[in-house]
C-alpha cells in the first residue's frame, strides 16, 4: 500500500535530555530534507542542518536523518529531524513541516503505516504500543520479544501446522471415492493431536503474556473485616485503603498497582461477599462480582475462627481463576507461618498486621504473574488469547467431527474458521474498526 501523503509529528521532546525529535513519513521526505541541507542527503548519514522557515529565519540547528523507502520504519521515505527539546521550537518546525506538503499525524499512524506497508504484522505492532506503556521490567522485556517477532513467529508455526492438516483432509474430499479410508487414516488423527498440543502451549504462553504485559490481576475477597484493606496495605506498602473494626466499610472496589520485584500486578480490595440489605453494601458486592470476572487470581482472606464458613465461597469462583487462601491474623492464635498447596487452592497462613508469612504470599503471586518466566516470554494481548480461544474451540469441534461421523467437509470447516481466528492475532484478516481501536490507543509520533 502506498499512501500519497506525508504525515509529521512531534517524536518525542526530552526536556531532561534537551533533545526533541520530529518524524516525518511520506513521499514529501526527500524534498523537505533537501530544502533543510541546500542539497541531496544520503541515506542513513546523520548531517549538522540549519532548520529555517519560509523567509529563511533560523528556527534551529540539528541532526537531520533520512532513511529513504523501504529500508524505514514505516517503509515509506522517512525523515528525522532532532533538535533541542522545547516545545515552542518544535511547535514551529512541526509547523514549517506542515508547510512543506505534510500534515499532523494522528496516534499510531507510523505504526499503521508500518503494518500498512508490512514492515511488521498486527501482533509486533501492538508490543511497540506495549513496550512504550510497560509498568515492569518484565513486562517490557516480554513487550520487546513481541516487537520482535517472537509471538508472532509461533503463530505462523501453527499456521503452517493447520495448513498442512486442512490440505490433507480437502484433498480427502476432493476425492469421494477414497474419502471413507483416507479420513480414518490414523495419520490425521496424529496430525490433529499435535496441532491441538501445539496450540494449547501457545495458549498458556499467551495467558502468561497477558498477564506480563497487564499486571496479574489479583480480586481479594472474603467477609468484612478478615482483613483484606490491611493485606492490601501491606502488600502495596501504603494506607490507600481505610481500616477500621466496622464490618463493611469497603464499599467500593479500590485499585492498587504493585510492582513486586520488576512484576507488575493490580490489586483490587472487593467489598466483602455477604448477603446485605444496604444498597450502597449491595452495590459493592455487585462489583465484587464483577472484579472476580475479570480477575486471574482470587485471593480469598479469612482466618481460623471463620475458615471453616468462609471456604464456601471457593465454590462460586469463576472456574479458569487461580485460588489462594490466606488464613489471617495467626498474630492472635497459635498458627505459624506456612504455605500449602491443596487441590482446591494454595494455602497462606499469615497477618497482614505482622507481616509474617506474606513473602511467601508475595513469591507466589511473583510466580503466577510470569516472574522467571524465562527469556523468551513474550507479551500478548486479550484479544490474541480470545482468538487462541476461539481456534481452541474450533480444532476441539474438528475433532469431535472427524471421530464420531468423519465429515470431512464440516471438519475442514472448522479448520478454516480456526485459520481465520489464527490470521486476526498477526493481522492478516482485520477489519478497519479493529485497526482503528488498535492504532487510536497509541501515543501520537509513533
Ligand atoms: P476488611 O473489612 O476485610 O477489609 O478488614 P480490615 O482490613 O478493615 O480489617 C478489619 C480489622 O481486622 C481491623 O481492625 C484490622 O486492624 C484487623 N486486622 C487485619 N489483619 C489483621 C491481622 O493480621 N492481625 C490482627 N490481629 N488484626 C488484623
Amino acid at each position: 500500500m502506498t499512501h500519497t501523503d506525508t504525515i509529521a509529528a512531534i517524536a518525542s521532546a526530552s526536556g531532561a535530555a534537551g533533545v526533541g525529535v520530529l518524524r516525518v513519513s511520506g513521499p514529501a521526505v526527500p524534498a523537505i530534507a533537501s530544502e533543510f541541507l541546500g542539497r541531496d542527503p544520503e541515506p542513513r548519514r546523520a548531517y549538522f542542518a540549519a532548520f529555517r522557515d519560509a523567509h529563511g529565519e533560523l528556527i534551529d540547528r540539528g541532526l537531520l536523518l533520512y532513511f529513504p523507502a523501504p529500508a524505514s520504519y514505516t517503509g515509506e521515505h522517512v525523515l528525522e529531524l532532532q533538535g533541542h527539546g522545547s516545545p515552542v521550537l518544535l511547535d514551529a518546525l512541526l509547523r514549517r513541516v506542515c508547510a512543506m506538503g505534510s500534515r499532523l499525524a494522528r496516534p499510531g499512524e507510523f505504526t499503521e503505516r508500518a503494518f500498512l506497508n508490512g514492515k511488521l504484522d498486527l501482533a509486533q505492532a501492538e508490543a511497540v504500543a506495549d513496550l512504550i506503556a510497560a509498568r515492569s521490567q518484565a513486562g517490557a522485556r516480554a513487550a520487546l520479544q513481541s516487537m520482535e517477532g517472537v509471538f508472532s513467529r509461533k503463530v505462523h508455526e501453527l499456521l503452517q501446522s493447520l495448513i498442512a492438516l486442512r490440505v490433507h483432509i480437502e484433498a480427502a474430499i476432493d476425492f469421494p471415492e477414497e474419502e471413507i479410508d483416507f479420513l480414518a487414516d490414523p495419520l490425521i488423527m496424529q496430525q490433529l493431536h499435535a496441532l491441538r498440543v501445539q496450540l494449547d502451549d501457545l495458549l498458556r504462553e499467551a495467558q502468561r503474556g497477558v498477564r506480563l504485559n497487564d499486571g496479574l490481576r489479583v480480586a481479594i475477597i472474603g467477609r468484612p473485616n478478615a482483613g483484606k484493606s490491611s493485606l492490601l496495605n501491606a502488600l502495596a506498602g501504603s494506607d490507600r485503603a481505610i481500616v477500621t473494626d466496622i464490618a463493611g466499610t469497603t464499599r467500593d472496589v479500590l485499585r492498587e498497582q504493585l510492582n513486586l520485584d520488576g512484576i507488575a500486578l493490580e490489586l483490587a480490595d472487593t467489598a466483602g461477599l455477604r448477603e446485605t440489605d444496604d444498597p450502597v453494601e449491595r452495590e459493592g458486592v455487585r462489583r465484587a462480582h464483577g472484579e472476580l470476572a475479570r480477575a486471574d487470581v482470587a485471593l480469598l482472606v479469612t482466618d481460623a475462627e471463620h475458615a471453616g464458613h468462609d471456604l464456601a465461597l471457593l465454590a462460586d469462583l469463576p472456574a479458569n481463576v487461580e485460588r489462594i487462601v490466606l488464613i489471617n491474623k495467626i498474630d492472635l492464635g497459635s498458627h505459624a507461618a506456612q504455605y500449602d498447596v491443596r487441590s482446591d487452592a494454595i494455602w497462606v497462613w499469615a497477618s497482614a498486621k505482622t507481616g509474617a508469612g506474606l513473602d511467601a504470599l508475595r513469591d507466589h503471586l511473583k510466580q503466577l504473574a510470569g516472574a522467571g518466566s524465562g527469556e523468551g516470554a513474550f507479551s500478548a494481548r486479550r484479544r490474541h488469547v480470545q482468538a487462541l480461544e476461539q481456534v481452541h474451540a474450533h480444532l476441539a469441534s474438528a475433532d469431535h467431527v472427524l471421530q464420531a461421523t468423519r465429515a470431512g467437509e464440516l471438519a475442514a470447516e472448522e479448520l478454516r474458521q480456526a485459520q481465520h481466528a489464527l490470521g486476526e492475532i498477526t493481522g492478516t484478516y482485520s477489519s478497519d474498526d479493529l485497526l482503528g481501536a488498535i492504532f487510536s490507543s497509541f501515543c501520537i509520533g509513533k
